[in-house]
């Protein structure tokens, strides 16, 4: 029984005048979002020379704001998929999204307009700004919102993001209705979302954490979200401590790094732990996810918050697919077992490749352990409803990153203990997770490479309290250039979290007879345990 609002749950005409976002600006209620929404979808239709932009692609340029969610909403109105771009982006990597997605028009807010219109230049696309609409009144609210997204809105594209592999530059991952719709199905489900929820968001929006997690699902479940422009400390706590505001929050959700962030700035700032739990116990979940949350990070959140975080696994490809349970204990260091509408397994595969078998194959309330799992880690492969549909314009690289039967290949190596998954790394030393960043090690090479000095360059993912990894690049010099010029120039070419944190100068880059430098070997040697 398929239906707009059921894609859109938030549609309802009881949820119209709640208050779906309040920013740092303004307070939105669904109605004045949905109205804004629609007065840009015709201003996009009409800056596309009254061309309609179905099946098209929309870029997004916004900050943490409200106007983001009128741009997705506009752009899914008109049937088109939106591309949401990070502001923190060099200029070179947003142009290189826009192309590879062949945008057609790219939205931007006020603080954006000089680098949206430079883009827009460039690429020879149309531009439209959001901020006189984002700034208006509204007149006549809406109180009917039937017939404002497409019929045939669960078979269009909703969204590519762009996510890093292995290989090439980053790829966009593409979802339809049907599949966002599963995303936040299982989300809300599994940690029973309602519209009494009112959601703390820090995150960026141009991933599937910051975009779909934390606001995507609370607004289809008719909730609040308040956005903070970005994350410090001091602000989180403030809110975090606020319990007598209007809006209380209760639900928050944070990667790994944030909560060290958040401790070191608590232990600066000798806050009162009693204080402090008695502030946070209105909060009903936290969640952390997006990275390994490690379990001494764990155990000092609870005891200064009294809270136990909720650690969920996922990827920008299907979403979430693993959680600890919402209620019952949450078992440190691990990620649970499958959403509902997830299937997972554990795989080894001989050292010629030829065999495979399976460990341990899981969903959301039955596993079957076919050996010794508690000895043996595996691959990790999933299969869900919420599976995106393929990497943008990349048929090879989908097919590459599926089994013959269908598994979506995550390139994590987990192992399975005590009824439910851990995490235990990635099956490649090429992809670094800092921050909650998926990163590319090879496309920071790329990049670094071309720095006039720098002739060799190996980046490795350096374990780290803070970061879960940080970015060191191991460089061999052609002159004397200092490790702070390395920094400033990177400034220019690489997105702040992608800048190596540590230069390290070799006079040779140690490589096996292929050619090939053994990361592994390399990173026992500079830093040793
Ligand atoms: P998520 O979708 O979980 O928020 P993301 O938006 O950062 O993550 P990607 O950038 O695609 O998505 O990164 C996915 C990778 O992040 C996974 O393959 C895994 O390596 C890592 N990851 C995500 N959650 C966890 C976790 N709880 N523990 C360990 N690693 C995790």
């Amino acid at each position: 029984n398929y239906s707009v609002e059921s894609v859109l749950p938030f549609l309802r005409n009881e949820y119209g005048q709640k208050l779906a976002i309040k920013d740092s600006l303004r307070s939105f209620t669904y109605s004045e979002l949905l109205y804004r929404s629609r007065v840009l979808k015709d201003q996009l239709v009409a800056a596309n020379n009254g061309q309609n932009l179905l099946g098209k692609r929309i870029a997004i340029l916004t900050p943490n704001n409200a106007s983001f969610t009128v741009s997705q909403w506009s752009a899914w109105m008109c049937g088109a998929a939106i591309v949401p771009l990070c502001p923190q982006h060099p200029k070179p990597e947003l142009s290189y999204v826009m192309q590879d997605s062949q945008a057609s028009v790219i939205v931007s807010s006020d603080e954006h307009q000089q680098v949206a219109e430079e883009l827009s230049s460039k690429l020879n696309i149309v531009h439209v700004s959001l901020d006189n609409l984002m700034n208006s009144s509204v007149s006549n609210p809406m109180d009917n919102f039937s017939n404002l997204f497409p019929d045939n809105l669960l078979d269009l594209p909703a969204s590519i993001m762009y996510t890093s592999g292995t290989t090439g530059r980053p790829k966009g991952v593409l979802f339809t209705h049907r599949r966002k719709q599963a995303q936040v199905n299982k989300v809300s489900t599994a940690w029973e979302l309602t519209s009494t929820d009112i959601l703390l968001h820090i995150l960026p929006l141009h991933h599937m954490h910051g975009m779909v997690v934390a606001l995507l699902c609370p607004l289809c479940a008719g909730g609040t979200v308040k956005m903070l422009p970005k994350f410090d400390p001091a602000s989180v706590w403030k809110d975090l401590l606020d319990d007598s505001c209007d809006l209380p929050s209760n639900v928050f959700m944070a990667v790994p790094t944030i909560y060290a962030k958040l401790i070191d700035y608590f232990d600066e700032q000798n806050f009162s732990i009693e204080e402090t739990r008695e502030k946070c116990k209105r909060f009903r979940l936290m969640v952390s996810g997006s990275a390994a949350l490690p379990t001494p990070l764990l155990h000092k959140w609870k005891e200064i918050t009294g809270h136990v975080l909720l650690e969920r696994y996922g990827t920008t490809e299907f979403g979430m697919g693993l959680t600890n349970p919402l209620y019952g204990p949450k078992i440190p260091g691990s990620v649970g077992l499958p959403f509902p509408g997830v299937e997972a397994k554990l795989v080894q595969t001989d050292s010629d490749g030829t065999k495979t078998r399976t460990i341990v194959e899981a969903t959301e309330s039955n596993f079957t352990v076919h050996e010794k799992a508690e000895e043996l880690e595996g691959e990790l492969l999933v299969k869900s409803d919420s599976m995106f549909e393929g990497y943008w314009n990349k048929p090879n690289e989908t097919e590459d990153s599926f089994t013959e039967a269908g598994w979506f290949k995550t390139g994590d190596t987990a192992k399975f203990q005590d009824g439910a998954f851990f995490i235990k790394g990635r099956t490649s030393v090429d992809i670094i997770k800092s921050g909650g960043y998926k990163i590319s090690a090879l496309d920071i090479e790329r990049t670094l490479l071309e720095h006039p000095a720098i002739s060799e360059v190996a980046v490795l993912g350096i374990d780290d309290e803070t970061w879960g990894q940080r970015i060191v690049a191991v460089v061999k010099l052609s002159d004397k250039t200092q490790e702070q010029e390395l920094k400033d120039w990177c400034k220019e070419h690489l997105p702040k979290y992608q800048i190596p944190k540590e230069f390290k100068v070799v006079n040779e880059i140690p490589r096996n007879v292929m050619g090939k430098v053994n990361k592994k070997q390399l990173i026992m040697s500079l830093f040793p345990k």
